[in-house]
């Protein structure tokens, strides 16, 4: 049950009970929730992902496995339903980006190039960026026969009848699947109607060009953590995501929380940054009573 006497006590004299920077799944999650529990959270939502606030999801069109949704729902509606019903219980919503953020003393300090906020909790929901190839014809054909995400894309009625995904832990012993060494993609390759139709292929050693005929370019070559605001005030791990105390939200630092990619090397879903976000929300509420 929410104590929101508690809350309203530690908010006040110009200083916020929560900060949440980022507008995925995992950041208008831990709105919702904060507003559920009378937290008043300020949302940074950012607009990196394209301009726009709402994440990666922006950038994609059919999800298929994002519960609730039996018939699917484009990425964009699904972010503007999650985004309505944070503002619906009150979260204060920014579209500016972050730009300094002093988590060293307490109260921590949180700045956009419109506004500076103090606050008593922050939550990092800042997401990753999935890395490209930087192919010739790439903006051309993303999210339309290449994809970052083979667990959300291989299923699609796009790919139907083509590799078997789930195969393709097995790859040498597939006979489905063919492996290209010392190769790289070289540029992509349409038809007629503009759909893409194949990837222009090159051996490194030779400098030989083919074409691969492919409806799909799944891209595996990992993503980047958007941590760049944060280096210097919370501990990250080898390869710069958010070092995450195993089993909860908490960071390095004591009333820094962290949710969504920006803190997961392997699951990358929507629905684990949306669950985390959650567990993100309700810690604080729990460390704010317990501050009190
Ligand atoms: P993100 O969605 O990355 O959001 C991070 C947010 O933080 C962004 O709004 C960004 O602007 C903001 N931000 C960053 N820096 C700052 C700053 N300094 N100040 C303020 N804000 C900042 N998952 C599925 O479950 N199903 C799918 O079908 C699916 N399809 C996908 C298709 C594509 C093309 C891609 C790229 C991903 C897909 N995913 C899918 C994965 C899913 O989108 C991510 O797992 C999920 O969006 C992660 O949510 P998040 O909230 O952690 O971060």
């Amino acid at each position: 049950e929410v104590d929101s006497g508690v809350c309203f006590l530690l908010a006040g004299k110009g200083v916020d009970n929560v900060v949440i920077i980022g507008s995925g799944p995992a950041g208008y999650t831990a709105a919702i929730y904060a507003t559920r529990a009378n937290l008043k959270p300020v949302v940074f939502e950012g607009y990196q992902a394209g301009g726009v606030p709402g994440g990666q999801l922006m950038t994609t069109t059919e999800v298929e496995n994002f519960p609730g949704f039996p018939e699917g729902i484009t990425g964009p509606d699904l972010m503007d339903r999650m985004r309505r019903q944070a503002e619906r219980w009150g979260a204060e919503l920014y579209q500016e980006d972050v730009e300094a953020i002093d988590l060293k003393s307490s109260p921590f300090t949180i700045q956009s190039s419109e506004r500076k906020v103090k606050c008593h909790t922050v939550i990092i929901a800042t997401g990753a960026t999935a890395k490209r190839l930087r192919l010739p014809r790439e903006d051309e054909f993303w999210s339309r026969g290449i994809s970052a995400c083979a667990i959300c894309d291989g299923a699609s009625p796009l790919f139907k009848g083509q590799v078997d995904y789930h195969e393709c832990f097995r790859v040498f012993d597939n006979p489905n699947v063919t492996v290209h060494f010392n190769t790289e993609a070289a540029d992509l390759v349409s038809n007629t109607k503009g759909q893409m139709f194949g990837i222009l292929i090159k051996k490194v050693d030779t400098g030989e060009e083919s074409v691969l005929e492919a409806k799909g370019l799944f891209y595996g070559i990992g993503h980047s953590p958007n941590t760049q605001l944060l280096k210097g005030q919370v501990e990250l791990d080898y390869s710069g995501y958010v070092q995450v105390e195993e089993g909860t939200a908490k960071t390095s630092v004591e009333g820094v929380f962290v949710a969504g990619d920006v803190q997961d090397h392997e699951w990358k879903q929507a629905i684990t940054a949306a669950g985390s976000g959650c567990v993100a929300a309700l810690s604080v509420e729990r460390y704010l009573v317990s501050k009190d």
